[in-house]
């Protein structure tokens, strides 16, 4: 078994995807899963906003298990009112050095995969 603490994280989407705008899931290896996620491996709808050319950007990361993200869920944690970009807390800018400042995360490595995520569909 793992010992690192589970994350839940966020992903904004730059435009919507017809309803979607978010991505609620979690992860003990939050990296890892990022970078799952740009070669559209963890998700069939974040594979298909990678696809339609959409900036992703990694929105609110905390630490939580799988109860809690489905009690996230079950709150509706991947709508807007719950996204710091969209409630203009944060603006996409702010998002992003908030996770290359690594501020809420530990050394995963998280930084890099995240500019990475958010740069695939500009074809950077
Ligand atoms: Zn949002």
């Amino acid at each position: 078994m793992s010992t690192r603490p589970r994350k839940i994280y966020l992903l904004h989407f730059c435009r919507p995807f017809g309803h979607a705008e978010h991505y609620l899931g979690s992860t003990d290896h939050l990296s890892h899963r990022l970078r799952k996620h740009a070669r559209g491996e963890a998700s069939t709808l974040v594979r298909h906003v990678v696809a339609a050319g959409i900036p992703i950007v990694v929105a609110d990361v905390r630490e939580g298990d799988r109860t809690e993200e489905r009690r996230l869920k079950n709150r509706g944690g991947s709508k807007s009112r719950h996204c710091p970009i969209c409630r203009g807390e944060l603006t996409l800018e702010q998002a992003m050095r908030r996770i290359r400042a690594n501020r809420i995360l530990e050394s995963e490595g998280v930084a890099p995969v995240a500019d990475a995520l958010y740069q695939l569909a500009a074809g950077a």
